[in-house]
């Protein structure tokens, strides 16, 4: 980068892995618990009961040592059987990973796909359930990172529920955490979350929860598994463990930041995450750019479209770490060097948008972009600016 490394200073906007507070921070660097302990049990056991208030559920809660993935593979080789059928909804990067998963482990799937940037339409799910009625499982993203777009959970739950006996099953790795998600009263029957997103930690650790109804179609599951095993993790649960080895660091990390959600509240978070969120939106719209979400765009990273004067949209990307240490992340398969992508899920604060933003404009303006500089920063600024006002 640009600037003397004496003031380098690298600033994460890709959604995931997002910035990791000082707090938890220091807790992870002291030295490692053991595992069988009774001091590490009792971390454990917090955590678990964190993240059931987190995921709005009065089921157990499951803890892996893994990326967002792990959890995702552990709810095809548990709740399935080879051969089961399966929807897997596909507007992306994340929801075609479903349908890889689900492929790999014998299951049947039956792909409805997406046009990138739009959402899933309730309606075309119920026609895809009609076509294919011994459908075991809907698996879909609560929020698709790789397009920026929230798929409107609640309305595919009622969906499903009132076409199906198939089960919910949620990828809410940017979702969790940014938005309301109540697992119990909506119906969801799976729900996985990662540390790395809304949970404001490094990469490794990997949350999942379980309807009645899910836990129930474990029982007919027959696929191979060994280290997602969650009969060994129920076993190990009883004493208050897990099944190995657990990250137990970023576990006393988690620790730190489930006890501080839990102090400030879901709405509050929730509420901030909107704000963001729309700061965000009215900046970049305030540049004169688009949006890449049609409908529906996402609490927890906004996605626009490079404008036409700049040909090559990478260099938004690499232009922003040379010059300014600041990381975004870019468009994916065929969006790649034609969307970029900001995220604001986790660690981030009003000012850390507007850096951003001014980052951003200035980045456009020195490739070539028609930009005003200053514009995307005074549209988010005002727009914090009468939150305050309004919330006296
Ligand atoms: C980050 C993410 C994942 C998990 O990816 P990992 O690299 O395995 O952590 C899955 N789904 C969504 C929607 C994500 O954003």
């Amino acid at each position: 980068m640009k600037s003397h490394p004496l003031f380098e200073k690298l600033r994460i906007f890709a959604p995931g892995p997002t910035p990791v507070p000082e707090l938890v921070l220091s807790e992870m660097a002291r030295s490692p618990l053991h595992h069988r302990t009774k001091e590490f049990v009792d971390v454990l056991t917090r955590v678990k009961s964190g993240l059931q208030y987190l995921f709005q559920t009065k089921q157990p809660s499951y803890v892996l040592s893994s990326s967002g993935t792990g959890a995702m593979e552990t709810v095809i080789v548990n709740l399935f059987a080879t051969g089961d059928e399966v929807i897997a909804i596909d507007g992306g990067k994340f929801g075609e990973r479903w349908g890889k998963l689900a492929t790999k482990f014998g299951l049947t799937v039956h792909t409805l796909k997406v046009e990138w940037g739009q959402a899933v339409s309730p309606d075309d799910i119920i026609k895809l359930l009609k076509a294919h009625p011994k459908t075991r499982g809907v698996l879909f993203q609560a929020s698709e990172t790789s397009t920026g777009v929230y798929h409107p959970v609640k309305e595919i739950a009622d969906a499903i529920h009132k076409n199906s006996d198939a089960l919910v099953i949620v990828d809410a790795i940017t979702a969790l955490g940014v938005v309301d998600l109540p697992m119990d009263k909506w119906g969801l029957d799976a729900v996985i979350s990662g540390s790395q997103k809304a949970l404001m930690l490094p990469p490794g650790l990997a949350f999942l929860a379980l309807s009645q109804k899910a836990q129930e179609q474990r029982k007919r599951s027959n696929i191979p598994n060994f280290y997602f095993n969650l009969d060994a993790e129920d076993k190990a649960a009883l004493g208050g463990e897990t099944a190995w080895t657990p990250a137990v660091s970023l576990i006393c990390g988690l620790d730190v930041v489930l006890t501080q959600l839990q102090k400030v509240g879901l709405e509050p978070v929730f509420k901030h995450h909107a704000k963001l969120a729309e700061a965000t939106r009215r900046g970049v719209k305030g540049l004169g750019l688009e949006l890449f979400a049609k409908t529906s765009p996402s609490d927890a990273l906004t996605a626009v479209h490079v404008p036409k004067e700049i040909p090559e949209g990478k260099k938004i990307v690499s232009y922003l770490r040379d010059q300014f240490g600041v990381t975004i992340a870019g468009g994916q398969d065929q969006w790649k060097g034609k969307i970029f992508r900001i995220a604001h899920l986790g660690f981030y604060d009003e000012l850390d948008m507007l850096t951003i933003l001014a980052a951003l404009e200035n980045t456009l303006k020195a490739l070539g972009g028609h930009i005003e500089l200053g514009k995307g920063v005074a549209a988010a600024s005002q727009y914090f600016l009468e939150g305050r006002n309004h919330g006296k």
